[in-house]
């Protein structure tokens, strides 16, 4: 079987180079912050092209402590995303404020420009932009909504590391940047990690007390903080995986680029790749008519398929005290229920690959 995604393959490439970090951590016994992970925090804000980084220990994190250095809290309203994993919204309900979803575009699948200033009121504060499945958001059109209305912007960068809108990184474009180190992401920790980006120093120097447990100076507590550190061994980890970065993602992009050129088949519907972006193909996701019947058929070819998501976060049970009705999101609705995601990460071989677009040809839907 073809797995979806197979991490031990980069694992058994590199093995040699990752031991040998994780012994340095242990033999120095930073183990929780501390060198190695203050070293990643510089490797990353200046491979991102900003001036800081805080690590921390997982994306959600990341979006909670973002909220906090902007200063969203009780009564505070936050654009998100129908369309995107759950934990967008996460950020903002942590703090006390409500995240207010807004549908996305019929063919870029992320948050649609077009629908944002309808739902603004006067407690809107941010919007939190999805680089969702690896493709930039329309950051041009978003970035004049929030300027007219005077919010900051958020990017949840979970799935786009090293992705470019307009030639400049994801994650540099906004107020603040959220990236998420879980494995499987396209960098990744052995473990849980997350960083938050900014040209804002302060904003930094704020998380960078939140999740040390309110401190600046040890046992001196400034502000209620939280143990939201990085570990050194994922710093670690991490520095060795960003030296691949590029490669893993030029070999995504190859196999991405790929699907869309060679898979012809009009069940099979992709998203759009607006050519003022640079996608990274985090996920390969594409709709056809019946997500169900198209998974089971591609289990009998042996290649393993997922659903990114089947839940819109607006229907999800979490936000039912919300209020919303199927319907409000019809585009992320639509999604939800015919979204597969296909095969894709940097150690596909070229037959995996062919083998996944010749399946893909040869499906035909019973509708
Ligand atoms: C993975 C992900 C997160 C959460 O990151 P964790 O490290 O798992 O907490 C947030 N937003 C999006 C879009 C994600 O894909």
């Amino acid at each position: 079987m073809l797995k979806r995604i197979d991490l031990s393959r980069n694992y058994q490439n590199h093995k040699e180079e990752y031991m040998q970090a994780i012994e340095r951590v242990c033999e120095e016994t930073a183990f929780s912050g501390g060198k190695f992970a203050d070293k990643f925090d510089e490797e990353f804000a200046a491979y991102i092209g900003v001036k800081a980084a805080s690590g921390v220990d997982n994306g959600t994190s990341a979006l909670q402590l973002a909220m906090l250095a902007l200063g969203i809290g009780e009564g505070d309203e936050v654009i998100v995303p129908a369309n995107t994993y759950i934990a967008s919204a996460w950020g903002p309900t942590y703090t006390g404020a409500t995240p207010v979803f807004v549908d996305c575009t019929a063919d870029t699948w992320e948050i649609d420009p077009e629908k944002i200033e309808e739902k603004i009121t006067n407690r809107t504060k941010a919007i939190i932009g999805v680089h969702l499945y690896g493709q930039p958001f329309d950051f041009g059109r978003v970035k004049e909504i929030a300027d007219r209305h005077g919010l900051y912007i958020v990017e949840d960068c979970a799935q786009s590391h090293r992705a470019k809108y307009e030639g400049e990184m994801t994650g540099s474009l906004g107020d603040l940047g959220c990236f998420s180190f879980y494995p499987g992401k396209n960098l990744y920790a052995f473990g849980e990690a997350g960083s938050v980006v900014s040209n804002n120093i302060d904003y930094i120097d704020a998380i960078d007390t939140w999740k040390n447990q309110g401190c600046k100076v040890r046992y001196y507590h400034d502000v209620v903080g939280y143990n939201m550190r990085m570990e050194g061994i994922q710093g670690a980890v991490l520095s060795v995986s960003l030296k691949y970065l590029e490669e893993w993602t030029k070999r995504r992009q190859e196999i991405g680029w790929k699907y869309i050129r060679e898979i012809k088949n009009p069940c099979i519907t992709m998203q759009a790749h607006p050519e003022n972006t640079e996608p990274v193909f985090h996920l390969f996701v594409v709709t056809v008519p019946e997500a169900e019947n198209f998974l089971e058929y591609m289990a009998q070819n042996d290649i393993e398929c997922h659903r990114h998501y089947p839940v819109p976060c607006h229907l999800q049970k979490a936000y039912a005290h919300l209020g919303y009705q199927k319907g409000a999101c019809p585009n992320a609705e639509y999604l939800a229920e015919h979204c597969v995601t296909l095969p894709l990460f940097p150690e596909m071989t070229e037959e995996e690959t062919q083998k996944v677009i010749e399946a893909c040809n040869a499906y035909h839907a019973d509708f």
